[in-house]
């Protein structure tokens, strides 16, 4: 049988811990389909197909995953998908309870859903996505944590808005 994993997410934009996760995730997994949510209530500084596109870009490289974008609940996505888990990264302690009471309540929601955690490269450990555009707008180099296409498509992001 084959075991298709779903990686949920918010990839605003993607970056280099995200790719280390998936591409971890897909060594282990037939199928990784990493998902982009469409989340009305937070406001994302690309829209979803920009992400996608992001996203898709910097994994072709990896055969068995694909992207695609979901909105509403994560577990029925991932029953209407036909995924039996769910990846989550981890960087340090503090996403941990986060993360935990995450699981716990997917789990309560549909417990033969397996949440998956997978530990960051040490040095992703200070990557996220909120900290890369802002280090961008402020002029910090983000070259070495986020992959080419994301770095050309973070110098549109605050021209003509
Ligand atoms: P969300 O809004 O769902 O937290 P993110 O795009 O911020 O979406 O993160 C998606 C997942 O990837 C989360 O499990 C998060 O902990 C993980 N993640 C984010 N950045 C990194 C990183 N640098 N290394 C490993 N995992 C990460």
């Amino acid at each position: 049988m084959k075991v298709r994993a779903i990686y949920p997410g918010s990839f605003d934009p993607i970056t280099n811990g995200h790719i280390y996760i998936a591409e971890r995730a897909a060594a282990i997994f037939d199928e990784v389909i990493v998902s982009v949510l469409v989340n009305e209530r937070k406001s994302a500084a690309f829209t979803v197909k920009e992400r996608c596109e992001m996203a898709r870009d910097s994994l072709k490289h990896v055969a068995n995953i694909k992207v695609d974008s979901f909105n509403g609940l994560l577990v029925d996505y991932v029953k209407q998908k036909e995924a039996a888990v769910i990846i989550r990264g981890l960087r340090a302690m503090s996403d941990f309870e986060y993360e935990f009471q995450m699981a716990l309540m997917n789990r309560q929601l549909a417990p033969e859903i397996e949440t998956f955690f997978i530990v960051t490269d040490p040095k992703y450990s200070y990557v996220s996505s909120s900290s890369v555009r802002e280090i961008f707008h402020f002029g910090g180099t983000v070259k070495d944590v986020v992959p080419r296409v994301v770095f050309e498509k973070l110098k549109t992001l605050h021209k003509g808005k």
